[in-house]
């Protein structure tokens, strides 16, 4: 933050009109490196005044109460520290709904939508799907499909207790709570648990896949997010590792196995799905960016044991997983 804008910080006069406030707002922003100054600071103000930014513009003139005005200066100095807009406003859009987010869960990314589409392309003729959400964080990807899906009996996993909170209280939002069964334990274990051994249609993930030494040149906003969530070990794939070696025990002959991935460990996921997965054929399916985003393997015998010959160290050299 530079002397000026530390000036302008202090100048804003209590009682500014909304137009003004936002734009001392946007200039606070910039010089917080945000990428959409302008916009933060409008679904900042928007989302304290429970309003929308149609709203602020019609009122574009009126002057801030002075305690929203300091509540709003708070928000506004936090998003310049680069904290989450969603975490400020405690919501964020995917696939067209509204989430509840917390710290306690990574924040959605339009990117996973591409997990959601693919699923229910394929799913849709089946009655009653049996689908495992692993890792759920906010309930995202689960609740999705509870809504696309209607008939489907979804079962999402996540190991910290306080994500489930979140999911739960998103399924409720959403009216799916009955259709998803929330399980707190590690990764797939608790579908082990349950018994669910060759019972299931899509086994779905976003699992944590930034490679540890990535992890300090992501944006500022991903150091408030959970590490749980952004951490994939050494080659950023310890996750996706355990998924593939036991996925196809819970998989029916047919189903199918998609997990989220950075476009660059395309080849070493091809590898683990048939080496430690008995998944001999894979599919790619990039993001509205053209972006190869997820990895789908469909599961062709019941009970396929996997082959545990190849170490992990071996598997994992030298990937780049932001
Ligand atoms: N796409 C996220 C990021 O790079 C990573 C999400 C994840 O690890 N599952 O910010």
């Amino acid at each position: 933050m530079g002397p000026l804008i530390t000036e302008k910080v202090a100048l804003i006069p209590e009682g500014s009109s909304i137009g003004q406030t936002l734009v001392w707002a946007t200039a606070l922003l910039k010089s917080g490196g945000v990428d959409t100054p302008r916009l933060d600071a409008e679904c900042l103000l928007a989302s304290l005044l429970r309003s929308n930014r149609l709203h602020l513009y019609a009122a574009i003139e009126e002057r801030l109460p002075p305690a929203v005005f300091e509540t709003y200066r708070t928000l506004v100095s936090r998003r310049q520290a680069r904290v989450p807009l969603a975490y400020l406003t405690g919501t964020k859009e995917f696939w067209s709904l509204s989430f509840r987010v917390t710290p306690a869960v990574l924040v959605p990314r339009p990117e996973t939508e591409v997990l959601v589409e693919t699923a229910v392309a394929r799913l849709k003729r089946l009655t009653a799907p049996v689908i495992v959400d692993v890792g759920t964080g906010s309930g995202a990807i689960a609740v999705a499909l509870a809504k696309m899906l209607p008939s489907a009996r979804i079962y999402a996993t996540e190991i910290s207790r306080e994500a489930l909170d979140v999911a739960r209280e998103n399924a409720g939002v959403y009216g799916v709570t009955g259709q998803i069964a929330f399980l707190q334990g590690d990764l797939l274990e608790p579908v082990f648990a349950r018994g669910l051994i060759g019972q299931c249609d899509l086994i779905v993930s976003n699992p944590p896949y930034v490679a540890t030494t990535d992890l300090a040149v992501l944006p500022p906003e991903a150091h408030y997010e959970p590490l749980e969530a952004l951490d994939g070990g050494p080659d950023g794939l310890r996750c996706h590792q355990q998924i593939i070696t036991v996925a196809s025990a819970l998989l029916r002959p047919g189903g199918w196995l998609a997990l989220e991935m950075a476009p660059e460990q395309e080849s070493l996921l091809i590898r683990l799905l048939r080496d430690r997965g008995g998944f001999p054929d894979v599919e790619v399916v990039p993001d509205l960016g053209g972006r190869k985003r997820m990895i789908m393997a469909c599961s062709a015998e019941p009970g396929f044991k996997p082959c545990r010959g190849s170490s992990p160290e071996q598997d994992s050299v030298g990937m780049n997983g932001v």
